[in-house]
């Protein structure tokens, strides 16, 4: 069977790639060697900027229906007294921002959220199915997938490992996978119980001593984690969590009815040494792994597939191929200084058992300055530069009725946004590109100077933003050359016939 990409691994990474693709009307397969879905909680947390690129897919007002804030921690004192704090610095969503904290949402449902979005565009991850061998050539690579029905080749044009921590593609490939393991084991597990109020997060103890039972937005259930020892078996059946619980909390208050699902896990941060070896492209935990105490894994693993996703579709229709390189320039800088604030913050957990997250963790300050597809013609001392995100604004259509910026990125175009323009257009239309003047008697007004304060617009201004809501280009002429190289190279192939 022939594809254009092989995605390798159902998991958040892979299924927010394959919307992407499946937008773009991008041909791939997406496989994964398990029978059925993950159905645990793991990854709770969706971060503002991973809803910003949900909305973007579709699906975030979806999630927040279907989840909910984050509680604040009640911790518990030996004696038994407690004291309550926020769990979340939260900011107040502005035109700018509009998710101002992050989302609860266990990690099955976001999963399944993804999944129907992905049913709603036409496809579906194909599950049972193991990538066993892959081997690649100058056009393409070619794929062993074993399923209940025996094996197969897939002959497909590049190859993501979206294929989680211990990854195969990864192994395959060689890439190193350095980092140090941080000499910490925990177990997660999702029960239903009751003799807990379900309006805080709770948390006893301290050190190994620590457990943590925080209620599951959107389910009956309660998320369990504590740390365990580094050696040795930990009784995980029923019994033996409801004895580590009864144990750490020093007391039967809670009753334990069920353990829907268990896992214990060593932690480690470990980053690829590279995320691109010819056709095959590492995204999500195949290329980082972490503790969870950031809250940043499953949103990392989104962010990545986000930022290959319009560069494979691009590159497929015809932009050259140095547009891949820039996935592991941009997203390989990001995981690696995330590896070292989750290390940090899981320092803190271990000493004080506090996990308090705020705008570090909200991922809205991530970009690519430094980026080769970043052009800053306004200067160094503006506020915003071209590498970071685009912030999104209010604003008005023609005939008066609301719109948002980033309703816009929802066409997966880049975006030219033409502020207050003296005279018509200079680039010409052209496929995969948006042209979009603001002005008080334009398609679109900035009644409310959102989008002049956010992006330190005057009057002739322009800003390009790309697929994924980063900002390509700022410059002050729209007649800059850089700017009209910049768009001749970026959307070489699709220039309109007209
Ligand atoms: C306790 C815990 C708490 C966490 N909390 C958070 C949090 O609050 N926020 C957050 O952002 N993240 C959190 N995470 C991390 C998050 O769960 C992961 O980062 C996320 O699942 C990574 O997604 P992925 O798609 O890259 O990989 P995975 O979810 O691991 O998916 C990989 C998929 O690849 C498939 N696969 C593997 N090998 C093959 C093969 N050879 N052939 C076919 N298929 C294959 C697997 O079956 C799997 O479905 C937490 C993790 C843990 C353990």
């Amino acid at each position: 069977m022939h594809t254009d990409i092989l995605i390798c691994g159902a998991g958040a990474a892979g299924l927010t790639l394959a919307i992407d693709l499946a937008r773009r009307n991008v041909d791939f397969l997406l496989i994964d060697q398990t029978r059925e879905p993950f159905g645990g909680s793991r990854g709770k947390g969706i971060q503002p900027r991973t809803l910003e690129i949900f909305e973007a897919l579709g699906v975030a007002d979806r999630m927040i229906a279907a989840g909910g804030r984050y509680p604040s921690q009640r911790h518990y004192a030996a004696d038994g007294s407690h004291h309550d704090e926020a769990a979340i610095i939260a900011s107040a969503a502005t035109p700018a921002e509009p998710y101002g904290e992050p989302l609860m949402l266990p990690q099955y449902l976001t999963e399944g959220i993804l999944r129907a979005r992905l049913a709603e565009l036409g496809h579906a991850p194909q599950y049972g199915q193991t990538l066993a061998g892959f081997t690649q050539d100058d056009d393409g690579v070619s794929a062993r997938v074993i399923s209940a029905d025996g094996e197969h080749e897939v002959r497909a044009r590049y190859l993501i490992g979206a294929d989680g921590g211990r990854s195969f593609v990864r192994k395959t490939l060689g890439v190193d996978f350095p980092g140090e393991s941080l000499h910490a084991r925990a177990v997660v597990a999702d029960l239903t119980l009751s003799g807990l109020t379900r309006e805080v997060w709770h948390r006893w103890g301290k050190g190994g001593q620590q457990i943590s039972l925080c209620l599951l937005r959107g389910t009956p259930l309660f998320q369990l984690q504590m740390p365990i020892p580094l050696d040795g078996a930990f009784d995980l059946s029923d019994a033996g969590i409801a004895a580590a619980i009864r144990e750490r909390t020093g007391g039967d208050d809670i009753q334990v009815h069920a353990v829907h699902w268990r896992s214990d896990y060593a932690m480690s941060a470990r980053l690829a040494e590279r995320y691109r070896v010819g056709r095959v492209f590492l995204a999500g935990d195949a290329a980082h792994v972490h503790p969870p105490t950031g809250g940043q894994g499953l949103n990392t693993s989104v962010q990545d597939a986000w930022n290959l996703g319009w560069k494979l579709a691009a590159v497929l229709d015809g932009t050259g191929d140095a547009l891949l390189d820039t996935y592991e320039e941009e997203r390989r800088e990001v995981a690696a200084s995330m590896l070292g604030m989750s290390t940090r913050l899981l320092d803190a957990a271990r000493e004080r058992g506090d996990l308090r997250r705020g705008r570090e963790q909200q991922q809205l300050d991530l970009g690519y300055p430094a980026s080769p597809l970043s052009l800053d013609e306004r200067g160094d001392d503006a506020p915003l530069r071209a590498g970071y995100r685009a912030p999104d604004a209010s604003l008005l259509g023609a005939s008066g009725q609301p719109r948002r910026l980033f309703s816009l990125l929802e066409s997966g175009d880049w975006i030219m946004l033409r502020y207050e323009p003296a005279a018509a257009p200079v680039i010409a239309p052209r496929r995969g590109l948006r042209i979009i003047d603001i002005g008080e008697h334009a398609e679109l007004r900035d009644h409310a100077g959102h989008l002049r304060r956010a992006y330190g617009f005057a009057a002739g201004d322009i800003a390009l933003l790309r697929p994924d809501g980063y900002l390509a280009v700022l410059t002050h002429d729209e007649r800059s050359p850089a700017l009209a190289a910049y768009i001749s190279s970026s959307l070489r192939q699709s220039s309109s016939p007209q």
